[in-house]
C-alpha cells in the first residue's frame, strides 16, 4: 500500500498584531509531512502513485523546472515506494542542490529545451513509447488525482476556521481544498494567494472542480513581480517571521502567502474573533536557490 504515516498538526502562532486585531492564526503544518515529499506535493502525488502501482507501472515519468519541489517529491517518493523515476527538466543543463537531491534519490534527469518541454505528452512518447512500465505524471502532479488528494486536508482538521489561506501555483491545491470545504459543508472562506503574475486564471482552475465559488477570494497583489521573483521586503518578512515563530518559509510560495495574510490582518480584512488557518505547503528547498538574494538583506 502506498501511504505515508505523517503528522501535520494545526499549530497556533502568535504576534502582537493578532492580539491587537483580535484574531487567532494557526498553521496547518504540511511542511512536516515528509522532509522531501513535502507539503501539498505528497497530497498531489498520492493517488497517481497508487494508480501506477495498481496498473503495474513501475517507472514514474514527470516534469519540472530546475527548482521544482514536485521533481524532488517524485524522486523521493519513487525511491521510497520502489519505482524507477525520470524527470524532464525544463531548460539547459544546470547543476543545483535540488537536482542533486533528485539524483541522489535515483531520478534520471533529462534536460529539455524550453520549446520541446511544452509538449509533455510528445516527449513522453518519444522516449518511452516502448516502455510498458512508464507512467506519465503531469508537471506539478496536476489533474483529478491531485485535486482529490488535496481535498483530504479538510478531513484532517481538528477545529473549524472562519478563513483558510493557501498559496497557488497552478491552483490545483486550492481547488482540492475548496472541494473539501464544500463536501464537509463548512462555512470556512478560502483565500487563495497566487504566486504568479496575472493570477486570475486560478479562478478558472478552481471552477473546473467546484460549482460554488461564493466562499472563495483571490488576492492578486502578492506575486512580488512573478514566479520565483522576490523583493527585499519579502525576504525581510521571511526572516522576521521565521525568527519569531520557529517556522521557516520559502520565498516562492509560503513567504508570499504569509506576507499577504499579515497585510490583510493589518488592513482589518477580518472580523474580531476570527480564526484563520494558513496552509504551510512545504517546499522549503526553494530557499537554497535564493541564498544570494538573502545575503543582501541579512
Ligand atoms: C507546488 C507548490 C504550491 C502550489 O501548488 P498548486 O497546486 O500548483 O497551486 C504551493 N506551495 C508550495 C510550497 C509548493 O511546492
Amino acid at each position: 500500500m502506498i501511504d505515508l504515516q505523517y503528522f501535520s498538526p494545526e499549530e497556533e502562532i502568535f504576534d502582537p498584531l493578532f492580539t491587537q486585531k483580535e484574531v487567532k492564526v494557526f498553521v496547518k503544518r504540511d511542511d512536516m509531512i515528509h522532509p522531501f515529499i513535502s507539503g501539498n506535493k505528497w497530497r498531489k502525488l498520492k493517488y497517481s502513485l497508487r494508480e501506477a502501482r495498481n496498473t503495474n507501472k513501475n517507472h514514474l515519468v514527470t516534469f519540472g523546472g530546475a527548482w521544482s519541489n514536485h521533481l524532488l517529491a517524485t524522486a523521493a517518493a519513487a525511491a521510497k515506494f520502489g519505482f524507477k523515476a525520470t524527470g524532464f527538466v525544463r531548460g539547459e543543463k544546470v547543476e543545483n542542490q535540488m537536482l542533486l537531491l533528485c539524483a541522489l534519490f535515483g531520478m534520471k534527469l533529462i534536460f529539455t529545451d524550453r520549446t520541446s518541454y511544452l509538449e509533455k505528452q510528445k516527449l513522453f512518447n518519444n522516449y518511452f513509447a516502448d516502455d510498458s512500465d512508464a507512467f506519465f505524471i503531469d508537471e506539478g502532479g496536476a489533474g483529478i488525482h491531485a485535486v482529490n488528494g488535496c481535498t483530504e486536508l479538510i478531513y484532517e482538521l481538528r477545529e473549524t476556521y472562519n478563513h483558510l489561506f493557501c498559496a497557488c501555483g497552478t491552483g490545483t491545491t486550492a481547488a482540492g481544498i475548496l472541494k473539501g470545504i464544500s463536501q464537509n459543508e463548512l462555512q470556512t472562506k478560502l483565500h487563495a494567494v497566487p504566486v504568479l503574475k496575472n493570477g486570475e486564471f486560478i479562478r478558472t482552475e478552481i471552477a473546473k472542480y467546484n460549482e460554488n465559488l461564493t466562499g472563495f477570494e483571490l488576492h492578486l497583489n502578492y506575486h512580488f513581480g512573478g514566479y520565483a521573483k522576490t523583493r527585499p521586503e519579502l525576504l525581510q518578512f521571511i526572516r522576521t517571521f521565521s525568527s519569531s515563530t520557529g517556522i521557516l518559509l520559502d520565498p516562492v510560495y509560503t513567504g508570499k502567502l504569509f506576507f499577504a495574510l499579515y497585510e490583510l490582518i493589518s488592513q482589518d480584512h477580518f472580523s474580531r474573533g476570527d480564526k484563520i488557518l494558513a496552509v504551510h505547503t512545504g517546499g522549503l528547498f526553494g530557499l537554497l536557490g535564493m541564498s544570494e538574494k538573502f545575503s543582501k538583506v541579512i
